[in-house]
């Protein structure tokens, strides 16, 4: 999924155009429908002469992520990529452009796996000095007092690839405006295989419905074995009863 304003990618599945010009890229884990536009992204950036990418990832692939870049890099013959590979863990805190920040959580898949929220940061005056005059307010910041505090204001939750596990362990899910899910499986047949690979079902979803105060759902990461149409009228027949939040699907038919 990319999101142009931040310049950022949570994800880089495939290779695409519109991947190339972000600077931040967020690995949530090492399988190739969440990779495998990487080699691409940093070769393109390479070969359009922007520099300075940067592509968070889970400490335990850091390592694969960048040999597999610095692979690429060789077999094309030049130089290795503009790109840093960062290794992030659950509960850090990374810049993006100036007011946002992207906050790294666990998810619950068959892997170690990161989602990530972006958050809205702006400074704003503690309210108790509120009615303060400036002159006391400078007076007090000089005395090495705190007269600001920051408030965050979570965005976009992406849940990268995940059982249902994730919403008890971060109950904010619930309120972050919008909500970025994979729902992988719909068939009741397909519940024990989506316990077993850390995925989430559109029944895990059907049931937790009520409680999300979201203003945007977005559905991603359907499988493979659902054809697109069909699949999407099953979820948003499911689904879209039990929702107070905007539903979305993004999910492309596979070629
Ligand atoms: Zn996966
Ligand atoms: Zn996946």
């Amino acid at each position: 999924m990319l999101l142009p304003q931040l310049r950022l990618a949570l994800d880089a599945g495939r290779p695409a155009r519109a991947l190339v010009p972000l600077g931040d890229v967020v690995i949530s884990h090492g399988h190739m429908d969440h990779v495998l536009g990487l080699p691409a992204w940093a070769s393109q950036r390479q070969l359009n002469g922007i520099p300075g990418g940067r592509v968070y990832v889970p400490r335990s692939i850091a390592e694969g992520v960048a040999a597999l870049l610095a692979t690429c890099a060789r077999l094309e013959g030049g130089r290795p990529y503009d790109v840093e590979v960062i290794p992030v863990a659950p509960g850090e805190v990374r810049p993006l452009r100036r007011g946002f920040e992207v906050r790294f959580f666990s998810t619950s898949h068959w892997v170690e796996t990161l989602g990530c929220c972006v958050e809205w940061v702006r400074r704003r005056l503690r309210p108790e000095l509120a009615g303060l005059a400036p002159d006391e307010l400078r007076r007090r910041q000089a005395a090495g007092e705190t007269v600001t505090e920051d408030v965050r204001t979570p965005l976009v939750a992406y849940l990268a690839d995940t059982g249902p596990e994730v919403f008890a362990a971060e109950p904010w899910l619930a309120e972050v405006e919008v909500l970025v899910v994979e729902c992988t499986f719909l068939r009741p047949s397909e519940l024990e295989r989506a316990r077993k690979f850390g995925h989430m079902h559109l029944d895990d979803l059907v049931e937790r419905a009520p409680a999300l105060r979201n203003r945007h759902l977005v559905l991603t990461h359907l499988s493979r074995r659902h054809r697109l149409a069909p699949g999407s009228r099953l979820i948003r027949a499911a689904l879209a009863p039990q929702l107070a939040a905007q539903l979305h699907l993004l999910n492309v038919e596979w070629e």
